[in-house]
């Protein structure tokens, strides 16, 4: 239990967020400041490493690495206590280029243990951007929980005076505490936006602004310490796996592709594949369709995703689509080539049944 002071408008109000009239203990407030004792929610942070934990060397400004633990981090956000009691898992220390999917599901483990206690009211991971999304879908498919699991990052390191890191983690923790981003599955928090896993890419290479869900838009925002969600997540569905199918590969087919990479990936004994086809539905050059043939053959699931960043894959309309579909291609749907290998990487741990594996991605990527 503890005890906070808050001047502040009865009834609303985050003290995390103190609108600068609002100090406890200003005169200006005498009489009108009151005590109450509020029990704040336990909330555990992941710390991964990333540029939100990343200082730059002295000697070298601009050259910045992960160094700040869960704990340091916290330093620096001034307010966070106001918000929970935050307990710190120091999970790793890396830039997010060398997470992969077997360290993602080991951290799953970890969340899932944790929010499967009592006192935990969500999980927020500190995570670096450039593979935040992946990481946050992957446990989005893995994890069933109803308590909220918020991913977040920072553009720009900790030794920088723009750093975005705070404002970040505290309306993380805001998301992680509210009630009503329960049941939502894992989300995103970045530059005041709640974002679906599912949904969201980093649109941008160094903007604060650079998470987006192009397709359907932010579930919500996160304002002054509120949490308010315009619309639901699409359905979702978490698999239980203890391993993941980790020979599964991306190729991106672009004008004029040579297919013997194709046959190339698929002498590396590669177990499931994704390509990322033409913008539209996905077209690929017609030298593709009998390898395709043959990967299946070889009970090599091949599933098909489009470069367009909104808009589902589907085999209707041009010839060249149909016949497409007629090769046993499974459509992405809308899940960018990135997701949809994390998620045959899931399907493939389940079941190598191609018509499961298509159940799958139809359920997930409708
Ligand atoms: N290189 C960083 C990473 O760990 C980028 C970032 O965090 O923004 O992904």
């Amino acid at each position: 239990m503890r005890t906070l002071f808050f001047p502040y408008e009865r009834g609303g109000g985050n003290p995390a967020y103190p609108c600068g009239l609002c100090q406890a203990g200003d005169d200006r407030w005498r009489g009108v400041e009151e005590e109450i004792a509020v029990s704040l929610p336990t909330v555990v942070l992941f710390a991964t490493g990333g540029t939100i934990s990343s200082l730059e060397a002295d000697s070298a400004p601009r050259v910045y690495a992960p160094a700040l633990t869960g704990g340091g981090l916290l330093e620096r956000v001034r307010g966070y206590a106001q918000i929970a009691n935050v307990e710190v898992v120091d999970y790793t220390s890396i830039g997010s280029n060398d997470m992969t999917p077997a360290m993602v599901l080991d951290l799953c483990r970890r969340v899932r243990t944790t929010l499967a206690r009592s006192d935990v009211t969500g999980v927020v991971i500190t995570h670096g951007t450039a593979t935040l999304e992946d990481t946050c879908f992957l446990a989005d498919i893995l994890l069933e929980s109803e308590k909220p699991v918020i991913g977040t990052g920072a553009m720009y390191s900790a030794s920088s005076p723009e750093w975005d890191g705070r404002r970040n983690i505290l309306d993380s923790l805001t998301a992680a505490v509210a009630p009503v981003a329960r049941g939502k599955g894992v989300m995103v928090c970045m530059n005041g936006e709640l974002h679906a896993a599912r949904d969201v890419l980093k649109m941008h290479a160094s903007s604060p602004a650079a998470f987006v869900s192009p397709g359907t838009g932010p579930l919500g925002v996160v304002d002054e310490g509120k949490v308010i969600l315009y619309r639901s997540p699409s359905a979702r569905h978490a698999f239980s796996v203890e391993s993941l199918e980790a020979r599964v590969e991306v190729i991106k087919v672009t004008q004029g592709s040579d297919v013997r990479v194709l046959h190339a990936m698929l002498g590396l004994g590669i177990h499931g594949l994704v390509l990322e086809g033409l913008p539209g539905r996905g077209a690929l050059p017609s030298s593709f369709r009998p390898l395709i043939r043959d990967a299946r053959e070889n009970a090599v699931p091949v599933v098909l995703c489009t470069r367009s960043p909104t808009g589902r894959v589907t085999f209707v309309g041009p010839i060249d689509m149909v016949e497409l579909g007629e090769t046993g291609v499974i459509p992405g749907g809308d899940l960018p080539a990135h997701k949809a290998r994390l998620l045959l990487m899931v399907a493939l741990a389940q079941t190598r049944n191609e018509d499961r594996i298509r159940s799958i991605f139809a359920a997930v990527a409708p």
